[in-house]
């Protein structure tokens, strides 16, 4: 055998940045994001920047020779943070307003210093027994029966996702996770159910399973936009004869345009005459159940296979955090359980959270909702849902009252929907509310969203950040009301 010739030393690892250098930056940053939340109310809501503004002020291409932390910092301050549309602003009251509370934000502070990938309980010991212990503390708090167990995916759109998924496994004799769907005499077209009120997830969903979005039947709601029972019955009964097969039903529970709650414990009855998977899409509005008061609302949400609430919409925890709640945690795994051999471990026993959905890489989510439990209790937690729907009623009730504006649904939880009206026809109408929300986002203080409702368009006013207060609704509505009387001038001249 020839000699190998001597090999040259190895180079230096150059590693991470200095510990001292580090932590100097970690207590700047403690300070940029205190100053943030502290000032982020004299940001406009909306960055006046337009498309592409930001881009070009960035390099095209990325540094070859390290930069120091504090100019870094610097360029996040002048570039970035003024950039953003500031979500924990207490104007922000598009879609639905959220909150980035300080123990949450410490929490993913604290997981991102961990960098666990809590994929097996080996690779995330903590991370794994944390997340069963917080979702199950959810679980009492919402009230849903024992038996039913939650994990945490990043949003509610892979929640729906992956309990549709588990659904469509459930299907007995297809063996759909083995053999596919593709090209089978066999497999009659599955249909999934959700009121047209249903969030757009569901639409993706079905599409990306298989199912295809004409086989997602839009079930009419009622004059207040939940679902009718009645119709979801004979939607049912329509595809059976047809030889299609009923694969899931999803109800929600706080609808994305009027927070309406279909009717859980009728269509939970069908469900399990019709022998369908149901799950509940209660992303928003779920949290809620947290105060007794609402419960009445959520009445049957115990008879669903699956839940989705997500903390990261109304219980003050940083994006990302979708809880998934399924009835029967074993059948749920089946559907997605698949362990190569690099991946398998001696313990028993124990939860590996890969097998509960497609991703096997996982953050370690718990650590924020944790510290949100915790630091704000359930008492804490409640007394600000609690604070958000009575702020939403109040704002509900000037709306009521004053000529040239009405409600356009009814205000379960902390999201009023209503519009401008006059004498105008009903195009004019809408255009005009549209410049109205125009208006009113171009002024900075306030960020309102829109929808329409049976075809007419209507503004969103949504709370739910920990930070708006009676003034901010106040000074909203003072603004809303001069920009409508300005507009409706204007249209008159
Ligand atoms: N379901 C409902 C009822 C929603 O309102 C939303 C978003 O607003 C979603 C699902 C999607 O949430 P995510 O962004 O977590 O996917």
């Amino acid at each position: 055998m020839s000699e190998l010739p001597a090999a040259p030393p190895p180079p230096d690892v150059p590693g991470d940045i200095p510990a001292a250098e580090f932590r100097a930056a970690m207590h700047r940053v403690a300070d940029i994001v205190a100053d943030y939340l502290e000032h982020v109310g004299a940001y406009p809501v909306l960055p006046r920047i337009a498309p592409g503004e930001v881009r070009r002020a960035l390099p095209a291409a990325p540094p070859e020779e390290p930069e120091p932390l504090e100019a870094i910092l610097a360029d996040y301050r002048r570039l970035i943070e003024p950039n953003v549309t500031h979500w924990n602003h207490p104007g922000f009251l598009a879609y639905f307003a959220i909150t980035g509370s300080g123990p949450g934000i410490l929490g993913e502070t604290l997981a991102a210093g961990l960098n666990v990938n809590a994929m097996l309980w080996r690779t995330g010991p903590a991370a794994t027994e944390l997340e069963e212990v917080v979702c199950d503390w959810l679980r009492q708090l919402l009230s849903l029966p024992a038996g039913f167990v939650g994990h945490i995916n990043d949003t509610a759109s892979v929640s729906s996702f992956l309990a549709l998924a588990a659904a469509r496994h459930r299907l007995p004799g297809l063996a759909i996770r083995e053999r596919g769907m593709a090209g089978r005499r066999d497999l009659p077209p599955l249909v999934v159910y959700a009121s047209e009120q249903a969030h757009s997830s569901i639409d993706k969903a079905v599409m990306a399973l298989g199912i295809g979005h004409a086989n997602l039947r839009k079930v009419e709601t009622d004059d207040e936009y939940r679902m009718g029972a009645a119709s979801l019955e004979a939607a049912i009964a329509a595809d059976r004869a047809a030889g299609r097969l009923p694969a899931a039903v999803v109800a929600t529970a706080g609808t994305t345009s009027t927070t309406s709650v279909d009717p859980l414990r009728a269509v939970a009855g069908i469900c399990r005459r019709e022998g369908i998977w149901l799950h509940v899409d209660a992303a928003y509005a779920g949290s809620a159940a947290i105060c007794p008061e609402f419960r009445a609302l959520f009445d049957g949400i115990g008879e669903a296979d699956s839940i989705v609430v997500n903390p990261h919409k109304w219980l003050f925890t940083p994006v990302d955090c979708s809880v998934l709640f399924v009835r029967d945690p074993g059948a749920f795994r089946e559907a997605f359980a698949h362990v190569p051999e690099y991946l398998r471990t001696a313990e028993t026993g124990v939860t590996n959270l890969m097998d509960y959905g497609i991703q096997m890489g996982r953050r370690f989510r718990a650590l924020k909702l944790w510290m949100v439990m915790r630091a704000f209790g359930a008492e804490g937690l409640r007394a600000r849902i609690r604070a958000h729907c009575a702020l939403a009623r109040e704002f509900a009730a000037w709306v009521e009252r004053e000529p040239g504006f009405a409600l356009s649904a009814p205000v379960p939880f902390s999201t009023v929907c209503f519009r401008a009206v006059g004498a105008a026809g009903p195009a004019e109408q809408d255009a005009m509310n549209e410049r109205l929300l125009s208006a009113i986002n171009a002024a900075g203080s306030v960020f309102l969203s829109h929808t329409t409702l049976r075809g007419r368009y209507v503004l969103r006013l949504a709370i739910g950040n920990l930070r708006t207060g009676r003034e901010h609704l106040e000074r909203a509505w003072a603004l809303i009301r001069s920009l409508a009387s300005e507009l409706g001038r204007t249209a008159d001249a």
